[in-house]
């Protein structure tokens, strides 16, 4: 009755279209949901993603979920998730996406789960790292461990804008690291971020994560720009 009161006031709205949710409706409304923009990219072993690490990290698996375009539903999701608390997109999307992994059979190659960290800095200010309800809802579904502990942020970078985009990868090569440790060796890492740009955060989560003696790594993001 409460609940029912409390969704008479403040109705659930989709977090792609604001339309108000139906009970039976969690998070995105049934339009929405056929509206994905889904690349299917995991079934296609040479996608889009793959290619942004050709000649820089050897990935052994790379994808995103979802095309990424200026205006679009996956904006406004991503927009929800990183900025107006709705972490709870992060696990529809995570569970969503995990069970199309699964049709690869890959959950007994993954190790681990890592998230691209946030510096300390931006965590307090956010409260949240925007990738971590992603992270734990595929590494839950994959029944593979999660794990923000191994890879961390050295350096406070500011937001990236495209002012800065030349300059990039040099300013960011340096700021990840990781503790190595004896239990973290031999492991396949799977890296999940939000939204898959030039791949230079990935490239440098990469590298420091191949400091670890025997590390693999694969790459999954919620979301790629459709170029
Ligand atoms: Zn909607």
């Amino acid at each position: 009755m409460f609940n029912f009161i409390i969704d008479l006031f403040f109705p659930k709205v989709c977090s792609g279209c604001h339309s108000v949710l139906m009970t039976n409706e969690m998070v995105l409304c049934t339009n929405c949901r056929h509206e994905m923009p889904l690349t299917q990219y995991y079934l296609d072993s040479n996608n889009q993603a793959v290619k942004k690490f050709y000649g820089k990290v050897d990935v052994e698996h790379a994808s995103a979920f979802l095309y990424f375009n200026k205006k679009g539903i996956v904006q406004e999701l991503i927009h929800n998730l990183k900025y107006k608390g709705h972490e709870e997109i992060g696990t529809v999307l995570g569970n969503w996406y995990a069970e199309d992994l699964k049709e690869l059979k890959l959950e007994n190659t993954f190790d681990a789960v890592i998230p691209v960290p946030l510096h300390p800095r931006k965590f307090k200010e956010r409260g949240y790292n925007q990738v971590t309800t992603f992270g734990k809802a595929l590494a839950e579904s994959l029944k593979i461990p999660f794990d923000d502990t191994v890879l961390y942020r050295k350096k406070y970078s500011k937001t990236q804008s495209k002012k800065n985009l030349l300059g990039r990868s040099e300013n960011i090569e340096n700021i990840f690291d990781v503790y190595v440790s004896e239990e973290n060796q031999n492991k396949h890492f799977l890296i999940v971020d939000d939204v898959l740009t030039t791949g230079a955060t990935l490239e440098a989560c990469s590298r420091a994560l191949l400091k670890i003696s025997g590390a693999k790594i694969s790459i999954v993001c919620m979301a790629m720009a459709n170029s």
